[in-house]
This record gives structure tokens, C-alpha cells and sequence, in this order.
């Protein structure tokens, strides 16, 4: 039977094909945000390379121009795309322009905005949140996405019934959704011990491997498979989720469990419904704000910065914050091109730790490394 989900190299098409259609229609320059499609296409692309460990992508503009060439003669672009599309040795752009190709593949789906429905689920929760002024249903609601990316259906139905979450279970039962059966492994779903979330069989190795990129992916636990029984099926989030929320998701716990381990330091996720990723206040009043960020390309960041910038709430100081593994030239890439706004940094993550330890020197002169 054809499956009616497409494959995840289709989507990955369907959705770029969209993006680069509708940049053709903008007129405005530059081309920054560039189409919500097209952006999904590229995050695509720069995961599914870094899974294969293949060289990605440095930026939504170099896809871009890549899409000029034939896909086949472009390994990100080879490796992400269906075989039938590379078979036919087409450019998906001519002149700047969408070839027929591109233009008949972004008419496939009528409503690709369906593929952006974790977009669309995560505003209507977070106004949910905002109406009934519940700001810990709304941590406990971005939680359960970066700590459980699967969940045996008990667990989820428990999950549930707790009180900040049952006026968001509509909102959870969109996210979660049978894992296929295809990933089952002599019959198990095999869960990363690292990341809790599952472990694909890779065919060409034959072995498992975290879906996640980048994860190390150990053994953990394992779940039965049993395609018989729907009601017992484990659950697994959908892959616009993990994208979108879990995997920067954990960069975002990881520091606020830092934080929140030092003395003088107060910490809170998500505040104010979201306006920024972390809100710290030390013990002499001073406030923080940090907004951590994983965008590929340093560049597109600083050019969304400047447009949507941090919204000034409460804060003495704010920063963006990146991942060690940037490097400091993404960051000099960074500053490069944003309009820096009096008292906000760019910091990478153990820059700011130290930053954070300045601080606290500042008053309380025995504050240590931790
Ligand atoms: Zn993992």
C-alpha cells in the first residue's frame, strides 16, 4: 500500500520548492526572513547532512544558490532530495527564477502550511497559557517536548491529567503520534539513553543510531512493539517538533540546570510566555535576559536580530548565546552584521558562564567556580 505521509526527502522538496517560489515573489531587498517554507527546507537540509556527516550548508543563501546547479552535482542537496527528482538532472532555479520543476513540485500540496503545524500548535498553547495566566503550564508544556520525545502511551496519558497540562491535551495529542513500525528492531523500539529519544537502525552500518544529530546515541531502554495493539503503541514526537523545540530545547535546559546550580543566581525558563529563553535575576537585583540561539548561519541571525530584536521587558542586560562548537568566528560573523542595541552581547555558552561568575564577583567577592 503507498504510504499517504510523504517521505521525508519529499517533504524536504516540497517544502523548498514552496520557499523558493514564494522568494521569487518578494520584491523587497533584502529577501530577510526569508519564507517560512524555505527556511524549514534549509533546517532540513543542514540536519540531514550533519546525520549523513556530510559537509553542510553555511547558509539559507547558499542553498539558495545551489539550487541554480543540477541537485545531483551538490552532495547536501544529492543526499536530501528524492532519487527521482535527481534522476531528471534539473536545476530547481533558472535566472533566478522557479523552473518547472520547482513550480510543479511546490503545487503538490495545496497547503504546505500543513507541515508547519508544530508552529501553529505551539502559538495556540502558549495563548492557552496566557488566557488562564498559567506561566508554569507553559514550562511544563515546552519541557514534556525537549525531555520526552517518546513516551509509552500510560506515560502519556498520565502526562495528561496532571493539572498545568490537561487544558493542553488537544495541543499534546497533535505533537505525539504512534511511532512506525518501521523503526522497530527484533521487535523493539530502542531508546538513546542520552536524549530518551529512538534509535533508528542505519542500514549501511547495521547499527542503531540516535535520530538526533549529532548524538552520540548510547543504548537505553527499550519499548515493545506490538502493531497489533494501537492502544498500547508508543509514542513519538513529530519530526517539526523535534526540530523546532527539542533540540534547541535542550541547549536551553542544559544552561538554565547550570544556573541554577549557583549560588545567588536566580533562574527561570520561558518568562513572560516566552519572551525570552531565560530570565536570571542575582541576588543584588540585577536582571538578565538570554535568548539562545542555533541558527546555521551567523549571518541570517544577525539580519533576524536586527528586525525582531530581544523586546525590552525588565532586564538590565541581555544576550544571545551559542553553543561552544560555533566558535568565536561565528560570533565575529554575528556581530559583523547586527545592529548591537545598548547593553545586549553575543556571547558563546561558556563565555557567558564566566561573565555570569564576573557578575557575582562584582558582589559577592568569594563567588567561585562551580
Ligand atoms: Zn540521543
Amino acid at each position: 500500500m503507498a504510504s499517504p505521509v510523504p517521505h521525508d526527502n519529499e517533504l524536504t522538496l516540497y517544502l523548498l520548492a514552496t520557499g523558493l517560489s514564494l522568494l521569487a515573489k518578494t520584491d523587497r531587498s533584502p529577501k530577510i526572513p526569508y519564507p517560512a517554507p524555505l527556511q524549514r527546507a534549509c533546517n532540513r537540509i543542514l540536519l540531514n547532512a550533519i546525520r549523513c556527516q556530510s559537509e553542510p550548508p553555511n547558509s539559507v543563501a547558499e542553498i539558495v544558490i545551489a539550487c541554480t546547479q543540477e541537485p545531483k552535482r551538490v552532495p547536501y542537496l544529492a543526499i536530501s532530495l528524492p532519487e527521482s527528482v535527481i534522476g531528471l538532472g534539473l536545476p530547481l532555479l533558472e535566472n533566478g527564477l522557479p523552473t518547472q520543476l520547482c513550480r510543479e513540485w511546490s503545487h503538490v500540496h495545496a497547503d504546505v502550511e500543513q507541515y508547519l503545524v508544530e508552529e501553529r500548535v505551539f502559538s495556540e498553547a502558549r495563548e492557552l497559557c496566557r488566557k488562564r495566566n498559567d506561566q508554569q503550564a507553559y514550562i511544563d508544556y515546552r519541557r514534556v517536548h525537549i525531555e520526552h520525545p517518546v513516551l509509552t502511551r500510560s506515560a502519556f496519558i498520565k502526562l495528561c491529567e496532571t493539572r498545568t497540562l490537561r487544558p493542553l491535551k488537544d495541543c499534546l495529542e497533535i505533537a505525539y503520534q504512534p511511532i512506525p513500525y518501521g523503526h522497530a528492531y527484533n521487535d523493539e523500539y530502542h531508546l538513546c539513553k542520552t536524549c530518551g529519544n529512538l534509535l533508528i537502525l542505519n542500514y549501511t552500518e547495521q547499527a542503531l543510531q540516535c535520530r538526533r544529530p549529532g548524538c552520540a546515541g548510547e543504548q537505553g531502554d527499550t519499548l515493545p512493539a506490538d502493531p497489533g495493539d494501537e492502544r498500547r503503541h508508543p509514542l513519538w514526537l513529530q519530526t517539526g517538533f523535534l526540530e523546532s523545540i527539542t533540540y534547541p530545547g535542550l541547549l536551553e535546559l542544559q544552561l538554565h540546570n547550570e544556573l541554577a546550580q549557583i549560588p545567588g543566581v536566580e533562574v527561570s525558563l520561558w518568562p513572560l510566555f516566552d519572551a525570552v529563553d531565560l530570565q536570571i535575576t542575582f541576588s543584588d537585583g540585577t536582571i538578565w535576559a538570554v535568548d539562545i540561539k542555533e541558527w546555521g548561519s551567523a549571518t541570517a541571525l544577525a539580519l533576524r536580530s536586527n528586525n525582531s530584536p530581544i523586546p525590552q521587558t525588565n532586564w538590565h542586560r541581555a544576550f544571545y548565546v551559542f553553543r561552544d562548537e560555533r566558535t568565536i568566528n561565528y560570533r565575529n560573523e554575528f556581530y559583523a552584521r547586527w545592529n548591537r542595541r545598548p547593553n545586549v552581547e553575543a556571547y558563546l555558552y561558556s563565555q557567558f558562564l564566566a561573565e555570569v561568575q564576573n557578575h557575582l564577583k562584582g558582589f559577592q567577592p568569594d563567588a567561585k567556580h562551580r
